[in-house]
């Protein structure tokens, strides 16, 4: 059996399609064909080559162990075409979405189920072979996850966009009933985040952009407050809205300027989470930490823990409604290059087997 792949053969060039033979599934592998692949924009840091980190430096994913020719595609959902001797719990003609935030299986991280901080990530799309393709090998069964009656291309985005703003919110979820939570960015992931925030409890929800287009999405998503970034006295919007400063920021940009944003608008005691990968760098005088008893913290995706969990939480409240468009998968370079033009709202789920 045959099976094509889009890849990127040379980083930030047309991603060229290739035949193949289809992998047999051996051992706990599974093979799947793929009926839903969500294009993200990490796709075009993946595709780059490079993170933007300030200064004009960049951190190259070469380094971190990215080799071509790769297929990109980390948001999928497949059924199930053939399974290894040693796979367990699914069958031959099962829907499945595709955790694509794997590591080794084998180290004490992954053992607790954070493979998404494992040292030797092998995440889907970015490190192994994504779903920009018509069949996907899967390492594990361990990383299928049922989608109940959710729809293949519905369900696709919660794999990044979905598990990254739930996974995000959970670090802030001793406050998120009690206190207004700020979502900076109302771009794909914020406004999964504004209405995961909502289903998760939170009442009062501020966004943040510099965009109106996307301050008026977020707040039709839920969001009760919307604030303009770029406002001179934004930091003193912000502390207003929230009763004297934010106790959760979550900010889905990551921008020098975003990170700034929410340290300084930030009360005693209060937590920032820095989600997006904008690039940038920031400074922070030392003493803010002890004496705002501050948290600053990162947020990488998900854990298998998070996606069962959100999963569930999107099986009993219904999918988030984030704007979403499909096109075959042919039409892929296509997809990325309106993604890099900024002329895609909300997500492009592709289609190979339609
Ligand atoms: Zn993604
Ligand atoms: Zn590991």
């Amino acid at each position: 059996m045959k099976m094509r792949s889009f890849q990127v053969c040379q980083c930030g060039a047309p991603l060229q399609m290739n035949e193949t033979e289809a992998p047999k599934p051996t051992g706990t592998q599974v093979l799947l064909k793929m009926l839903a692949a969500g294009v993200c924009h990490s796709d075009l840091h993946i595709w780059d080559g490079y993170y933007e980190i300030g200064g004009g430096k960049k951190l190259m994913l070469a380094d971190r162990g990215i080799k071509l020719p790769l297929t990109m595609g980390h948001e999928n959902v497949g059924e199930v075409i053939a399974v290894g001797p040693d796979a367990k719990g699914v069958k031959v003609g099962d829907v499945r979405l595709v955790n694509p935030w794997m590591g080794c299986g084998e180290c004490k991280v992954c053992q607790r189920g954070e493979e998404n901080l494992c040292l030797k990530p092998q995440n889907v799309g970015v490190f192994a072979q994504g779903g920009y393709a018509t069949h996907m090998l899967v390492p594990s069964h361990r990383h299928l996850f049922d989608i109940g009656n959710l729809k293949p291309v519905e369900a696709a985005p919660l794999a990044c966009s979905g598990v990254t703003a739930y996974s995000a919110l959970k670090k802030v979820e001793s406050t998120l009933k009690d206190e207004a939570v700020v979502i900076i960015g109302a771009g794909g992931v914020g406004l999964m985040g504004v209405t995961l925030a909502r289903k998760m409890g939170a009442k009062n929800i501020i966004i943040v952009d510099i965009d109106a287009a996307k301050r008026e999405a977020a707040l039709k998503a839920g969001a009760t407050k919307a604030i303009d970034g770029s406002a001179p006295d934004a930091v003193q919007q912000i502390q207003a809205a929230t009763g004297g400063g934010a106790w959760a920021t979550v900010d889905f940009v990551g921008s020098g300027a975003t990170v700034n944003l929410a340290v300084n608008s930030t009360i005693k005691g209060g937590s920032v989470v820095v989600v997006g990968l904008y690039g940038g760098d920031i400074t922070i005088p030392t003493p803010y930490m002890p004496l705002r008893a501050m948290t600053v913290r990162g947020s990488y995706v998900g854990s298998q823990t998070d996606m069962a969990e959100l999963l569930e939480l999107v099986k009993r409240t219904g999918m988030p409604p984030v704007p979403m468009k499909t096109r075959p998968l042919e039409e892929v370079n296509a997809t990325l290059n309106d993604l890099r033009a900024g002329k895609i709202v909300g997500r492009v789920v592709l289609t190979p087997a339609a």
